[in-house]
């Protein structure tokens, strides 16, 4: 550990890991600050993947796919709520994103689709696995090839000033001894406070007692830390909950599920929704429900598509039925009318068309193989939208819309990209494209000092 540092960074998800790679690859010197005793954060526990369009993979396998599309898309899933800006910059830069993890050993060729789009582009790893996990693991070797100090249970306290420049922070580690650090930049990276139930609470008392995907290190603490050095923050109340959490573990259940071609189902064996509609209708669709609670029921062919349905089996969540009838027996649901939810289902794949609920997308196989296969859900706290406001350059911008001189944000704990609701696979990118980003801006900052 060194006194100073060109750039310190706070958070080790993929925002701040990203950031880090960029500023080395500038010639800069910089440490990551993660509080938590392992690396990666709520990265770590991203399942769905990376959204990109234009992408060379995508071009590869023959998808139809463009920037003005997926910005089309995003902004339709947010409401039009979305900062225009950052989305924009933020399409324009994601096959870019996927050649750069590309061209440092992480592979995202594996394309599936989540709710809200209309053509396959949440890039996966090439078997299929969750992408949270491949993500972090790569990173984290060429964070170690590089020789990029990275220090956990380094508790970040405190963005430090002097005579109004950012100069540092205050760091406690091992929850024994503070200390200063100073640097010439400061990357905020600390991701989202969808597990500080007090600041969630506080915003949408309606979401008192949900359970959380968050790890337990989602406290909000960037924002706070932000706010002390003048900044501000925008759609704090917009947090997104998942439709389909594992209630017991709180545990996610990715839209690759889904996507791949999984029906939700009522405790009467009946689809009561669009399964690839956004989050937040999915969400209100279940708490229509009298259980507010749902079954997803899927096939062979789904759970050898989503390499992540294994973890679920490991898990304990995942109830097996050689038949329709045998499984409809173990999730205790009327059989007749599980089978009659099936039939009606698989010929609506088979004619591409569902008369009953509108659902265009994960129908390009049907549910037939057996054996069937359920996990009942719930919704549960799974990101926060809201956050601190940035711009382009990633650099944190006070009340009045200016930057903060030597402060920048990325990755989750800036608000704004997503406005009402995010479509799944977006965040991850959301991660790599401003953490570049600020990795960069951060190091010209620097330079120009
Ligand atoms: P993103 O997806 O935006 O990269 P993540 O949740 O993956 O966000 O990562 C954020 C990381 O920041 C987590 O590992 C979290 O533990 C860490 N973190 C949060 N607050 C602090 C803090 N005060 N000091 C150091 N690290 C922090």
């Amino acid at each position: 550990l060194k006194d100073k540092y060109d750039i310190i960074i706070i958070g080790s998800g993929g925002a701040g890991m990203s950031a880090a790679l960029e500023a080395k690859e500038k010639g800069l010197n910089p440490v990551i600050f993660e509080k938590m005793p392992v690396v990666g954060g709520n990265t770590n526990k991203s399942s769905s993947g990376m959204n990109a369009s234009e992408t060379k993979f995508q071009k590869e396998q023959n998808i139809k796919d463009s920037n003005d599309l997926f910005y089309e898309e995003s902004l339709k899933g947010g409401h039009g709520t979305n900062n225009k800006e950052m989305l924009r910059f933020f399409v324009d830069n994601s096959a870019g994103a996927i050649e750069w993890l590309d061209s440092i050993g992480i592979r995202l060729n594996n394309i599936t689709i989540t709710g809200g789009m209309n053509e396959k582009r949440t890039h996966r790893p090439e078997d299929g696995s969750a992408v949270g996990q491949y993500l972090v693991k790569g990173l984290v070797k060429n964070l170690q090839d590089k020789g990029i100090p990275l220090f956990v249970s380094a508790d970040v306290k405190e963005i430090t000033e002097q005579d109004g420049k950012i100069n540092g922070v205050k760091v406690l580690f091992n929850q024994a001894d503070e200390k200063n650090i100073t640097s010439n930049a400061v990357i905020v990276t600390t991701g989202g406070f969808g597990a500080n139930m007090d600041m969630i609470t506080e915003v949408r008392p309606d979401l008192a007692g949900y359970v959380t995907t968050n790890q337990i290190g989602s406290t909000g603490d960037g924002i706070k830390m932000i706010e002390k050095v003048g900044g501000t923050t925008v759609d704090m109340d917009q947090i997104q909950v998942h439709p389909t959490v594992q209630q017991e573990k709180s545990y996610l259940i990715g839209e690759a599920v889904r996507g791949e071609g999984a029906l939700l189902i009522s405790s009467e064996g009946k689809r009561f929704t669009n399964e690839m509609n956004t989050r937040d209708k999915v969400t209100a669709a279940i708490n229509t429900l009298p259980e507010k609670a749902a079954i997803l029921i899927f096939d062979s062919g789904v759970k050898t598509r989503v390499k992540a349905i294994e973890q679920y089996e490991k898990m304990g969540f995942v109830i097996q039925g050689d038949t329709i009838e045998a499984l409809a027996k173990e999730i205790n649901v009327p059989a007749a009318q599980l089978q009659t939810s099936l039939d009606t289902w698989n010929s609506a794949v088979k004619n591409k068309k569902d008369a009953e609920f509108g659902r265009t997308t994960g129908m390009d196989n049907d549910l037939s193989g057996a054996p069937y296969y359920a996990i009942k859900i719930g919704p549960g706290i799974h990101y926060t939208m809201g956050g601190v406001v940035i711009n382009t350059n990633t650099e944190v911008l006070n009340k009045e819309g200016t930057a903060i001189p030597g402060l920048f944000a990325a990755g989750e704990v800036a608000g704004g990209l997503h406005g009402q609701n995010r479509i799944g696979g977006n965040s991850v990118a959301e991660i790599i494209i401003f953490g570049r980003q600020a990795g960069i801006k951060a190091a010209e900052f620097v330079a120009s000092q």
